[in-house]
This record gives C-alpha cells, structure tokens and sequence, in this order.
C-alpha cells in the first residue's frame, strides 16, 4: 500500500479543495471526476511533498501536477508589466516538443482564470519568440532540456526562483541521454525546491535520479508496476515483413478502425511505409526525428482534425501525442525496448476509453515479443489474421467505374488509378487525386 493511499481520497475537485479559479478551468474542461492519479497526487503536492510517481500518459498525469502547483502560485499571481514581478517559480521539463507544447497548452488552459504566465521553449524552433516571452516574464516555463540551457546560458532563462520542478516523462529523458543536461539545470536550481518526478515505467536508473533529485519523496502508483494499460485489448498476429501493410490495411477495415498510430522502429522505416501507404491512396502521414518542427506539427495536427487515417510514427516521435479516443495503435513493428511498447499502447485507451493494441509480429520479431511479454508480465497469445471482409455490395457503375475491373482483390480494394498498387476503399475512401509519385523504391 502506497503512503499517500492512507489519506482520504477525493472523488470531486471540489473536495480536493483547489481554487476556484482552477475549479472552473477544470469544469469548464468538461471533467467531472479526478483520475486515480489526480485523487493520490494532488493532495501531496499541496501537503509540500516531494512526488516519485508512476503513470503513463493517458491516465491525467498532466493536470495532477499543473493543477496543484497553479493552486500554490496564486498568491505570487499579478498583473504587473514588470517582469520582475514574474519570475520562473515552476519548471516543467519534458523530453521531446511534442510533449513539452502539450503540457504547456494544459498549463494555458487550467491558468486562463489567473494572472500567471506560461511559456514553452524547445528545440528545433527560432529562439526570438522564446526570447521575447522569457524577457517579459514568466511563471510556468515548459522545456526540452537542451534548449532551456541555450536560453540559460543566454542569461535569459533565469532559474534561481524556481520553487517547483517537474521532471515529466523521465524515464524518456534518460533514454534520450538528457542525464547530463538534466545535471546542469540542477545545478541552476535552488536547493531548496518542490520536485515532482513522473515516470511511466521504473528501473534502477529512474531510483538513482530520483535519489540525486528528490528529497524524501513520496511514492505514488497508479498502475500496477510495468503494467500494460488495463483498459487496451493486445492482440497480436503473426505477419511476415514484406505482407505487413497489407495485414495492417485489412484490420483496418475489418475492425471499422477510422484512424490508427502506426509504430515502427525506425526514421527509414516509417518513411517507407508512408510512402507505400500514400500511393495506395490512403490518407496518411509520418512523424519521426528528421522531420521539421513544423511538418511534426502539421501532421499531428491533420491527424486530430481526422484528415489523416493512418499516422506513422517512431517512439521518439510519438512521446506525448494525446489524441482524444485514439480507437487503435499498431506496433506495425515491435520496438527495441520492451518498455517502449508501453508507452505505444499507451496511446490508445486514455482516461476512461477502451482501446486496442495490435502488434504484427515477423518471425525475426519473436526475440523482441518475448521481451515485451518478459517485461509486461503477460503472454500476447498469436491469433490469425482476421479473413477479409465480405465484398461490398456492387456498387453503381457509374458511380466507381474502376471498381468493376478490380481482379482477384475485388471487393476489398479498387484498382489503384495508375493501376500499379491497389487502392483501398470504404474506410479510407480517399479523395479522388492521382497517387503521388515521390521516386521511392522499395
Ligand atoms: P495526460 O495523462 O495528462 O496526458 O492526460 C490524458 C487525457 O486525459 C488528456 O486528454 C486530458 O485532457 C484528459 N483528462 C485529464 N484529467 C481528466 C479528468 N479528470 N477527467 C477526464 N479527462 C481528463
């Protein structure tokens, strides 16, 4: 039993006794009920704790830390020009941009009701805004480490106030290698602070930075250690490589599926299977650490709009993304380390919503499944690949000519219109425009 599950737990926010400001942010947000993580985490952060805690995205990790720390801030709130008078009081470090906007943009909402300013800096994007809004002054500043020290260094990112750290996702960040970076923002910091440290998944690394960081921590879990999220249904398939995108595409259609993350272990990787997936006429996109900032933003953004179905990503990449009902997550393939398959099905089954997990595992994948089974303590039994779906009822001639001379695919795809791959149908319809030739060999 947790230390903190001896304290009586709140089932309103009300009775988690937060200002009113933050009282209507949340119900103006449409939330009723505090998550697990909000119920335990809260109340120790407002009590002044040091916070070890364990959640995945996905279970409202975000507002348990922003909440309460907005809720402590109120007194320094002001509506002063000075900037002097808005110092940095709290630093929310996360391991990607990703993450680091989608935190920020809690932030902006849950403070819209106090004069507290917020900002996010990270790489990858020109520094003159970022400069222009350390300058005025802030309270809450969210950043990737590595550009908070160029901001630091450049005497514009001032530190030495800050009261509330914290280290979001960190066991991404020591994965990314972030260690040193987070050493000299700890360096920059004083000694005497709240740190609040949140990680999906715990090993030895994540004690000893805990025990570099924290003082005295309280340790919060709201899943059973390493668990794969309870709510996600895992599947998984045997599929051989070169047979993949078709085995992805058919579950798509035979589970009604209206849009899907697509993992796969590589930047190469990803790139091709967009490419095949766009000439096949599906409305696609890739994200992964190559990309530019702003193509990043823009697929993501098409995605939560639904204009893109399928969204291929790396694990790196998709830290962090938080698509209200994500219905499924392909680990199209199965990543290098077990945690990371996680974090993926993580996606999918957020705050409340049922979700599935299906992994298209080759037989040179079985070393991996065996690690994730290893790490999340449970068999992912292999079953068939689902039978295609029925054809569809013929459609009018004029309406889809290219239907009709659709061949031994017929009924599950319509002939590609440059008649080189077939081009999916029903789901994906995709709107009628010639597939783009990018020279890619496969
Ligand atoms: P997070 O784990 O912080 O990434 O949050 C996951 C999702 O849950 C986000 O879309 C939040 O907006 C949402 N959320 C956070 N708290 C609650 C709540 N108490 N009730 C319902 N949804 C919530």
């Amino acid at each position: 039993m947790s230390e903190s599950s001896a304290l009586e737990a709140a089932n309103t926010f009300e009775e988690l006794r937060l200002a009113p400001e933050l009282l209507a942010a949340v119900a103006a947000m449409g939330y009723t009920t505090p998550t697990p993580i909000q119920r335990e985490a809260i109340p120790l952060v407002l009590a002044g704790r040091d916070l070890l805690a364990q959640a995945q995205t996905g279970t409202g990790k975000t507002a348990a830390f922003t909440l309460p720390l907005l809720h402590k801030m109120k007194p320094f709130a002001n509506t002063s020009t000075s900037p002097a008078r808005h110092p940095v009081r709290a630093l929310v470090l996360a391991p990607t941009r990703e993450l680091a906007i989608q935190v920020y943009d809690n932030v902006a909402m849950y403070a819209k009701n106090l004069p507290l300013r917020s900002t996010v800096v990270y790489g990858g994007a020109g520094m003159q805004e970022q400069e222009a809004a350390l300058r005025a002054g802030v309270e809450v500043l969210v950043a990737t480490p590595g550009r908070l020290l160029d901001h630091a260094g450049n005497k514009l990112a001032l530190l030495n106030q800050v009261q509330f750290l914290v280290l979001d996702e960190a066991d991404r960040m020591l994965d990314m290698g972030f260690m040193p970076d987070l050493k000299r923002i700890l360096n920059l910091l004083p000694a005497k602070r709240q740190t609040l440290l949140f990680s999906a998944t715990f090993n030895d690394e994540i004690t000893r930075l805990a025990n570099s960081f924290l003082q005295n921590p309280l340790k919060v879990e709201v899943a059973r250690k390493n668990s794969a999220t309870e709510l996600v249904e895992q599947v998984a398939h045997r599929v051989a490589e070169d047979d993949k995108m078709e085995a992805l595409l058919r579950i798509v259609r035979v589970r009604g599926l209206s849009q899907a993350l697509v993992f796969t272990r590589t930047k190469i990787a990803a790139d091709k299977l967009y490419r095949r997936l766009q000439r096949r006429g599906v409305e696609a996109a890739a994200i992964h650490g190559d990309k530019a900032q702003v193509d990043r933003l823009l697929a993501l953004e098409g995605f939560k709009q639904g204009k893109i179905k399928l969204l291929v990503a790396t694990d790196i990449a998709a830290r962090g993304i938080d698509i209200a009902e994500l219905p499924c997550v392909f680990n199209y393939e199965l990543p290098y380390h077990p945690e990371d398959y996680v974090h993926r099905i993580g996606r999918t089954g957020r705050a409340g919503a049922s979700g599935l997990a299906v992994s298209l595992v080759s037989a040179e994948e079985d070393k991996l499944l065996a690690g994730v089974e290893r790490f999340i303590n449970r068999k992912l039994e292999i079953s068939p690949l689902p039978s295609p779906p029925p054809p569809p009822a013929p459609a009018r001639p004029a309406a889809r000519p290219e239907a009709a001379d659709a061949g031994s695919t017929a009924g599950t795809y319509a002939r590609g219109r440059r008649g080189r791959e077939p081009q999916v149908c029903a789901l994906f319809l995709p709107p009628v425009r010639p597939a783009q030739d990018d020279g890619a060999h496969e």
